[in-house]
């Protein structure tokens, strides 16, 4: 098992070097990280080996290390500590200090004035151990007292993030995710059986109690392969938005929910009535440090204010919306529906339409994250 995973190493190496040697321009090689035995939330091409080492964007790595990471830009130099370890390093000279004693030379790289730095060299300094499982572009970071699995172990128990990750077709076009809000409830089975028969994923904002009240259909939209998502306990101002405590408080519990009748958990929320104006800074701070994602929408559909008698407004309303997107070249459009009888109704004429303006229509992908938020927060 050793001598194979050296042989792949040595493998990389070669094909790094020979990249390297004949282009001056940077050859980037996508990576995912896992920690103990999780994947860690890194979208595709957050990650990367570059110059023959794997880096990682400092400040998003070191909070999943639960690191703090302070540094001055203009000089150089950069912080990270963790219990009682502190490292330092200056940006051009490389040299780094580790509780104040000189150690090996610091592993950046600089893009988009953002700081990444060497995986293996920052976490090894802090006593962590890494593992590159090369087949699966895997940087495993574990404490032997934090990892219970085995690498076999691991690349099975993370089996449905890489299945994800594979499964993705080469996207051509631009991408439309359609989110239905408030359920699950009585309207999730017609509105899967179109899904179903347009072939296409959607993504699912649950509110707490319906998930107990309506389990099979919860039950249903995981098993289908769509993507289901955190819309609360209360959906209500008073007490959802009263503390950021109160918030992730009612997240965590539909979490938890959402994970005992489905199996599946999720990173990603959207706060009732949009995150305007409510989720002012310290709830999405709250939220970062847990590594929860946050959506609102491109275009509203405005389906909740509708009657069967007017509900063709809301595929007028969604063509709109797509009008402006195509003027604005937005490539990825998150529009905003909910369970009702009237969109379940609507939904075949609306995917038609998707397709038509050559739309390829996928559910949420938490390896291929697109920040969509009214605050335009990058970190959610
Ligand atoms: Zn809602």
């Amino acid at each position: 098992m050793r001598k194979k995973w050296m042989i792949m190493c040595v493998m990389m190496l070669f094909f790094l070097g020979v990249g390297g040697a004949s282009a001056s321009e940077v050859t980037k090689k996508n990576i995912y990280i896992g920690l103990h035995d999780k994947m860690l939330p890194f979208a595709t091409g957050e990650a990367f080996i570059v110059n023959g080492q794997a880096v990682a964007p400092a400040e998003k790595l070191s909070r999943y290390l639960y690191m703090k990471q302070t540094g001055s830009p203009p000089k150089g130099d950069y912080t990270f500590e963790k219990g009682d370890q502190q490292l330092t390093f200056n940006l051009k000279t490389k040299a780094a200090f580790l509780n104040g004693k000189a150690t090996t030379s610091a592993v950046t790289y600089m893009e988009n004035g953002q700081l990444y730095i060497g995986i293996r060299w920052l976490v090894e300094l802090f006593g962590f151990k890494v593992d590159y499982l090369s087949n699966h572009h895997t940087v495993r970071v574990y404490r032997e007292a934090g990892a219970k699995l085995s690498n076999d172990q691991f690349l099975a128990a993370n089996k449905s993030f890489f299945d994800r990750i594979n499964s993705r077709p080469p996207t051509k076009g631009p991408i439309a995710y359609l989110t239905f809000d408030d359920g699950p409830s009585v309207h999730a089975a017609s509105i899967l059986k179109t899904l179903a028969a347009y072939k296409v994923k959607a993504t699912f904002f649950y509110i707490e109690p319906n998930i107990t009240k309506h389990a099979s259909a919860a039950k249903q939209t995981a098993a289908e392969g769509h993507y289901l998502a955190l819309h609360s306990v209360t959906h209500q101002v008073n007490p959802l938005y009263q503390s950021p405590q109160n918030f992730m408080n009612e997240m965590a519990k539909t979490n938890q929910t959402m994970k005992q009748v489905t199996g599946h958990s999720s990173v990603l929320v959207r706060a009732p009535f949009g995150s305007s104006p409510y989720l002012k800074q310290p709830f999405r701070d709250a939220m970062a440090k847990k590594g929860y994602r946050l959506w609102d929408w491109d275009i509203d559909s405005e389906d909740w204010r509708y009657s069967a008698s007017s509900k063709a407004r809301i595929l007028q309303n969604i063509q709109a919306g797509i009008k402006q997107q195509k003027k604005r070249g937005d490539q990825h459009v998150v529009i905003l529906l909910h369970e009702k009888k009237i969109t379940a109704d609507m939904l075949p004429q609306i995917l038609q339409y998707l397709k038509k303006e050559g739309y390829q229509l996928q559910a949420y992908n938490p390896s291929a994250h697109i920040v969509q938020n009214f605050w335009k927060d990058a970190r959610l």
